[in-house]
């Protein structure tokens, strides 16, 4: 496992950064063979019910208050940094979540559906959204920060051809050319289960850049914008090499069940999140026929 340091107080030790001297690979039109996202790979190790659900019958999900505040947040932070770095101040970020929220809810079908689910819900979600910001400024200063890439698509071929691919919300580049992967979140999952996932969220990022452009970045940061606080992890190439392994082990169990059609439901705690139980046998539901098309 990569090190592991928990910041309580806020950090603002920040690096000086420039703006990165590449871009990654834009996303290709249409599915890959042999690809995985961070997504999921997380929700087979996680479910492998739960992949089937979401990846192969494509089932809907019930849209939630927490998802839409995590979106709009999440849209806000990457104009916040689209902006000149002078005005990144926390005035702008509340101005900037009214234009957010109408660009939100006109694409986002599932942010519309929570929206009109209440007549005083838009004021609450921009206030939740709000003091959220409010929290993500008590921990950092984005005008010290010059060199980020705000959801940056990444890339990389791994071991035995496998394709791994996913959007980090922001890489900082130091001058140096070192790199750190953060990741906002915005909470609404138990905490011990949410963090095992966002760290291997984080290790899979590690690992595309690494093996995508050669450098092992130095911090993969968790900001608990909701807790006020960082997790700070430092990767490790042994630690890495042997999750580069698993994540292909990980790609074959998913063809294996593909071609078995036999995906097992693993009950826990992220159960009482989860959208499907009326389908799930561990529930005592009913599963739906197996796609013809898969
Ligand atoms: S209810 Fe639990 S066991 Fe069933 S699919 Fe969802 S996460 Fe898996």
């Amino acid at each position: 496992m990569p090190g592991h340091r928990r910041v309580s107080h806020p950090s603002h030790t920040l690096v000086a950064m420039t703006a990165p001297s590449t871009r990654p690979t834009p996303p290709t039109a249409g599915p890959r063979q042999r690809s995985l996202s961070p997504s999921r790979a997380a929700d087979f190790k996680t479910c492998p019910l739960l992949y089937r659900f979401r990846n192969i019958d494509r089932l809907p999900e019930r849209p939630t208050v927490e998802q839409a505040r995590g979106s709009l947040v999440h849209a806000v932070l990457e104009r916040l940094f689209g902006l000149p770095v002078v005005d990144r101040t926390p005035e702008n970020a509340t101005g900037l979540l009214p234009e957010a929220l109408r660009r939100l809810t006109a694409t986002d079908p599932a942010v519309a559906e929570v929206l009109a689910a209440t007549p005083d819900a838009e004021r609450t979600l921009l206030a939740a959204a709000n003091a959220l910001l409010a929290g993500y400024f008590t921990m950092e200063d984005p005008r010290r920060l010059a060199g980020t890439e705000r959801e940056c698509f990444v890339e990389a071929e791994v071991a035995g051809g496998l394709v791994l691919h996913g959007y980090i919300d922001r890489l900082d580049v130091a001058p140096s050319g070192e790199l750190r992967v953060v990741d906002y979140k915005t909470g609404g999952a138990p905490r011990e289960a949410f963090e095992a996932r966002a760290l291997f969220q984080l290790r899979f990022y590690a690992l595309v850049l690494w093996r995508g452009r050669g450098v092992l970045p130095r911090v993969l940061r968790l900001m608990y914008l909701k807790d006020v606080q960082i997790c700070d992890f430092t990767p490790d190439a042994d630690d890495l090499e042997r999750f580069e392994r698993t994540l292909v082990a990980l790609r074959q169990a998913i063809d294996r069940a593909t071609a078995d059609r036999d995906f097992r439901p693993s009950a826990g705690r992220l159960c009482d999140w989860c959208s499907h139980q009326a389908h799930c046998p561990a529930h005592g539901g009913q599963l739906p026929p197996f796609p013809a098309d898969q």
